[in-house]
């Protein structure tokens, strides 16, 4: 019999991980998993009374491939109020959440052989994307504190570069891009002509600093860039699957169109539900960021008192990048290696920094009730303390 031939593809690491996790979960054990990458708190109520209206409606059919009007435009309200970005409805597509955004974002910006580049440590989905479409990753490693200057992008940059990748606030740092820096990056991607897409889907958890939206500091760099934004952080609404894309009329036709020939429109009843969760719910998105600057204040003061690690307090997202200094030389080889260990010994879920291209370090999600976080920590300060015993 002839061999079948196909593609393959690496799994996200975090969903691998977060598979493991509830294995283990339905064995009986008690895991404490603070690899999420989605908010615990359960959809505001107004946004789910809107699909149980959509639902009653009768919306449960193809909606436009763009989305459905009223929610473009409550979109481009909302880029224009908060960010500062005018776009006209038809400069925008909502999508199956903002992964789907990206996706086509790099299909239509990159053909085979281009580079693509983005800072490490970096969410590892967009790597896997990038390579996808035929592009090439090229990375810009970074330091900590994980602040990605123009001059580090500068450096990187050949005639193949055609598309820089922004993530700010970031996976899995929380750092966020500071303006200066980014009227330079915008200076360099126009010299350049570079197309950027920024990931913004945590832009309303900034605890410190400032967020901007690259293509808001002026008209040149707006012309080459894709914003990309979602549902599912800001709202607690991973599950609904909504995010959007803003650009250029052009390059938004084109993803448009290939999102045509996909998976057409995003559910219908999901796109009623983020067109009320932009209608009304300021106050539960306020609760939530003081739920989680809370969180992050607590998990900052009790990761300061162990002296095994070291990190930068994030200054959004939900995460916090830890790295593992004296820890790993002992026992442990790999972060990898470390945090298996963690799981299997503590029942804690983290997840290693190899998932990021960032050996040696550990992301802690924060996205977990204080109970939760505490009895996490506590595992991790007696996994920590009996390793140094050995
Ligand atoms: N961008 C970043 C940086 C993320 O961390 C994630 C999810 O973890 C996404 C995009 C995808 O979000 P969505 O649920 O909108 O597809």
């Amino acid at each position: 019999m002839s061999k079948l031939i196909y593609r393959s593809f690496s799994v996200s690491p975090t969903l691998a991980l977060d598979t493991k996790v509830k294995e283990l979960q339905a064995q009986g054990l008690e895991v404490i998993n603070l690899s999420l990458g989605e908010p615990d708190f359960a959809t505001p109520d107004k946004i789910k009374l809107a699909a149980i209206k959509a639902i009653k409606n009768g919306y449960t059919h193809y909606t436009p491939t763009a989305g459905i009007k009223q929610l473009r435009e409550a979109i481009a309200r909302k880029l224009a109020k908060e960010n500062h970005l005018n776009y006209r409805p038809s400069e925008i597509v909502v999508c199956v959440g903002s992964k789907q955004a990206l996706f086509h974002a790099f299909f239509v910006l990159s053909r085979p052989g281009d580079e693509v580049l983005l800072a490490t440590p970096t969410w590892n989905t967009y790597v896997e994307q990038i390579k996808i479409v035929g592009a090439k990753p090229v990375f810009i490693p970074l330091k900590p504190p994980f602040k990605l200057k123009a001059a580090q992008v500068a450096k990187k940059i050949s005639s193949k570069t055609k598309v820089l990748l922004l993530n700010s606030p970031a996976n899995p740092t929380g750092a966020v891009i500071d303006r200066s820096e980014l009227k330079k990056i915008a200076q360099l991607a126009v010299r350049n002509n570079l197309s950027v897409i920024s990931d913004e889907i945590y832009e309303k958890l900034v605890y410190s600093g400032q967020f901007f939206s690259i293509a808001s500091l002026n008209e040149k760099i707006k012309q080459r860039t894709v914003t990309i934004n979602g549902f599912s952080k800001s709202f607690a609404m991973t599950g609904w699957r909504v995010g959007f894309a803003a650009g250029p009329t052009k390059i938004i036709e084109a993803m448009i169109a290939l999102q045509s020939q996909t998976t057409s429109n995003t559910s219908s009843i999901s796109q009623w539900a983020a067109l009320s969760a932009l209608d009304n719910n300021d106050q539960s998105v306020e609760k939530m960021k003081t739920e989680f600057k809370k969180r992050k204040d607590f998990v900052i003061a009790e990761l300061s008192k162990i002296k095994e690690i070291s990190f930068s307090p994030p200054e959004g997202a939900f995460y916090v990048f830890v790295h593992l200094e004296k820890d790993l030389k002992k026992d442990y080889p790999s972060s990898e290696k470390w945090c298996q260990e963690l799981l299997a010994k503590k029942k804690v879920a983290v997840v290693p920094g190899e998932a990021f291209f960032c050996p040696g370090f550990f992301r802690l999600s924060f996205a977990s009730s204080l109970k939760v976080l505490n009895e996490g920590l506590s595992r991790l300060k007696d996994f920590l303390s009996e390793n140094l015993k050995h």
